[in-house]
């Protein structure tokens, strides 16, 4: 969500893994499945339910008070009472109030609470009072900037904030029935489309996508057919270049990548930009063209789901690789340890595949959306609800941690509306077919060939593949029972009534069952689900010559608090035996991956040219799912694992030595300092980091140490650059200092210390005897320093 980035040290994500399916193409017929509405679904198994409850319970009530304190509700009661000043937070502080009323709305539909509903209706009071006479709505341009509306689409997400606004209403009548907010929303809505649409209207579009999809649901929910006029205006005028001409660009200097703004939508051809915004706006994308069968958008669609889920987008179902835009690069840059992977651009991916799911009755966006859900946006919360991820790396050395709020609120109200309205993604219908795209145990009540049908469902998936379902129509009725064959699955079985189907047929994805159903009628499917070693294409540096595991839909990672070993020593050999082993205590009950992996060994080289290969050891490790990371002891974490030896770094005394340095930020991996990872440039993003960011200017140092006495001759110090993209520099100057007793002395260094970009800086001097270097740094003016690699030379002298 944030339009505003730090410097140096963020970067980061698929696989084109084993996803199988190809593209439905351009021509491919619409089905246009209806979904089953969340309100008529009903979820009680072991997996979801209680999460779910605790989503009710814990996370949607630490939504509203953070909301509160945060000053999101207070910026509505100053625009209530037509405040012009104190306006608190960025831009988007409203939405991610219709954001979390969403979730509580969704959540009162499936769980009535009379407090929770009151406590909606006062809010949803408040934004009636802050809704100005024309309708317009947004606190920011009311409190902050009046007189200012719509004059920077590009950047003030008024458009964004009003899309959340719509949806949420369109939750709350359907929870509810009651038209309270819903009438706040379409005045706001008739309002922007009385502004926005062809001539005599106004151009323009919104700089973060949402209102596009948002419109449609309102247009679903109300009947009026000018939100959808509204939404497909926005789509279709998307990459004219409007940012350009509100910001005064000029064309050759305008880049509208990341925004999705450098070509007519028809002609995008490969996902780019901003993560969310991107994904926002192809679920619009999606609806929209539902319904105007342009083959120009459906073909771009096409493409475009291509390129993300066969080039860019990480196993546990997520995208945007990059810290620096919030999203993409280059087709299969997928690091692990800087993944960037924002919770929010999961539920986007989800959103937009589930669109697709609909449209094409094709199980190969459903299984996507099922990745996404099991695995990217569930990490996003923790087990007890109330700490969230917004930045959700692959791997980690200890240091990232859920929070319990952001200044950027987007991502927490997002992982509550997806679990608060879990259960209307699970079905759909078409004429004379239900389909199964998720398995929960519960119930689902719906309408198939005319017939009313209570569609009953046990399981313990994801942890077992045994599906029992029942389908319980009102009287004897004929249709087609479809159920998703997760593109992970081989080898899927099912019998009905105790009898195997043999050569079952299978249409999109999905297993067939046709037949005149009648209550008591009961369906066994069987979805085996071994651990299975998954590849990534090796066109993903970042996994060559690594697995992940994954059972079911479940990718699993290493966590040091259940594995003694370093992460970073072990290594996974393609034949090692792996089993699954339910822990009901752990977690809240998992399943989790038991072998035994390799312990890379440790060599001592110090003055050592050859010496025996050591013995192979090895050690117990245990995977648990990725999404449950981070709710023990915090250390490192770990999913794609080398099955083979890392080739051993490459370095001398520096390996030995702590590192310390005179100031370290939340960001900064000093242990980057001396990991003896080569740099290819000074440019290159090393995903872990050794700088002295945000301190700019002055002196700074860098320390080894020691356990006992090393004689050096040199230092070799490769600097870190990010013109361009963040603010570190070549430094102004350098020097070694060595520890003498208590005091810290300079080397007699063999000439002057050079300051060069791509290179190695090497400096030789006079050998000193010592437990501790420095390199003491000069920061130029306004600058600060990164460094990649600091190398030292032992000297040959006893
Ligand atoms: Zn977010």
């Amino acid at each position: 969500m944030k339009t505003l980035l730090c410097s140096a040290t963020l970067v980061l994500v698929v696989s084109s893994l084993s996803l199988g399916r190809a593209a439905p193409a351009a021509d491919a017929p619409f089905v246009k499945l209806r979904a089953v509405p969340f309100t008529a679904v009903q979820i009680t198994d072991a997996f979801w339910a209680p999460r779910r409850e605790t989503n009710r319970i814990a996370s949607i009530p630490v939504n509203l008070e953070n909301l509160e304190k945060a000053g999101n509700l207070e910026n509505f009661r100053l625009a209530a009472r037509r405040a012009t000043n104190g306006f608190i937070g960025p831009v988007f502080m409203d939405s991610d109030v219709y954001k979390a009323l969403e979730a509580a709305s969704y959540s009162l539909a499936t769980h009535p609470d009379p407090a929770l509903d009151q406590r909606l209706d006062a809010i949803i009071a408040l934004l009636a009072a802050a809704q100005q006479p024309d309708g317009y709505l947004d606190t920011y341009y009311i409190v902050k900037e009046p007189g200012r509306r719509w004059t920077n689409l590009r950047d003030n997400h008024e458009l964004y904030c009003a899309g959340h606004m719509f949806e949420a209403a369109a939750a709350h009548f359907q929870a509810t029935g009651k038209r309270n907010f819903l009438n706040v929303a379409t005045k706001y809505a008739d309002y922007i489309d009385s502004v926005f649409g062809p001539p005599p209207k106004r151009m323009g579009y919104p700089g973060h996508p949402e209102i596009e999809l948002a419109l449609v649901k309102l247009w679903r929910v109300t009947g009026e057919r000018r939100y959808f006029d509204l939404a497909r205006f926005f789509v279709e005028n998307r990459g004219t270049k409007f940012f350009a001409e509100e910001h005064h660009t000029p064309l050759d200097r305008y880049d509208g990548t990341y925004w999705q703004d450098d070509l007519p939508i028809c002609d995008q051809r490969n996902i780019k930009g901003h993560a969310v915004r991107a994904t926002y706006l192809l679920s619009g994308v999606v609806d929209v063209m539902s319904e105007t069968r342009d083959p120009r958008l459906i073909a771009m669609v096409n493409r475009v789901w291509r390129n993300t889920t066969e080039k860019n987008m990480y196993v546990t179902g997520g995208i945007g690789p990059s810290a620096s835009n919030e999203g993409f690069t280059t087709d299969y840059d997928l690091p692990n340890l800087t993944a960037y992977q924002e919770t929010c651009a999961s539920v986007a991916l989800s959103l937009w595949n589930l669109r697709l799911a609909l449209l094409y009755g094709d199980a190969r966006y459903a299984d996507i959306f099922e990745r996404s859900l099991y695995n990217g946006v569930l990490a996003g919360v923790s087990q007890d609800g109330t700490r969230f991820f917004y930045v959700n790396p692959l791997a980690s050395t200890g240091r990232h941690h859920r929070s319990e709020w952001f200044g950027c609120a987007c991502c927490p109200p997002n992982v509550a509306r997806t679990l608060a309205s879990l259960g209307g993604y699970a079905y759909a219908v078409a004429d004379d077919s239900l389909y199964v795209n998720l398995y929960i145990q519960g119930a689902a009540k719906t309408t198939v060939a005319g017939q009313p049908v209570n569609l009953k469902v046990a399981t313990d998936y994801p942890w077992s593949g045994q599906v029992t379902l029942r389908p319980e129509p009102a009287a004897p009725a004929k249709f087609d029972l479809r159920l998703r064959v997760p593109g992970w699955c081989e080898g899927a079985a099912v019998s009905v009534n105790g009898t195997t189907v043999t050569a079952p047929r299978r249409e999109h994805g999905y297993f067939v069952l046709s037949r005149e159903w009648r209550s008591g009628d009961a369906v066994e499917l069987d979805l085996p689900m071994p651990v299975r070693r998954v590849t990534a294409n090796p066109q993903v540096k970042d996994d060559r010559g690594c697995v992940a595991l994954q059972r079911g839909p479940i990718v699993y990672c290493l966590e040091a608090c259940d594995n003694p070993a370093p992460l970073s020593t072990l290594y996974l050999p393609l034949d090692a035996d792996l089993m699954a082993e339910k822990q009901p205590a752990l977690l809240d009950g998992v399943v989790v991956v038991k072998g035994r992996a390799e312990v890379a060994p440790e060599q001592d080289w110090q003055r050592k040219l050859y010496q025996s290969a050591p013995p192979v050891r090895r050690a117990p490790v245990q995977a648990i799912p990725y999404y449950a990371w981070d709710n023990r002891q915090p250390g490192a974490m770990q999913v794609w694992l080398p099955t083979a030896p890392p080739t051993p770094i490459v370095g001398g005394l520096e390996t030995q030595a702590k590192v310390q340095l005179s100031f370290t930020s939340g960001n900064c991996q000093p242990q980057a300092i001396n990991d003896g990872r080569e740099p290819t440039g000074s440019r290159q993003h090393p995903g872990a980091l050794c700088h002295f960011w945000p301190h700019k200017g002055g002196a700074e140092w860098a320390q080894y140490t020691w356990k006992r006495p090393v004689t050096v001759c040199g230092a070799k110090v490769y600097w870190f650059d990010d013109t361009g993209s963040g603010e570190c520099r070549l430094p102004d100057s350098w020097q070694v200092q060595y520890l003498d007793g208590s005091d810290w002395k300079p080397v007699a260094a063999e000439g002057a210390y050079p300051v060069e970009l791509d290179r190695w800086c090497e400096v030789k001097f006079a050998p000193v005897t010592t437990t501790a270097l420095r390199l003491a740094l000069h920061l130029k003016p306004d600058w600060s320093v990164g460094i990649h690699e600091w190398k030292v030379v032992e000297s040959d002298d006893d």
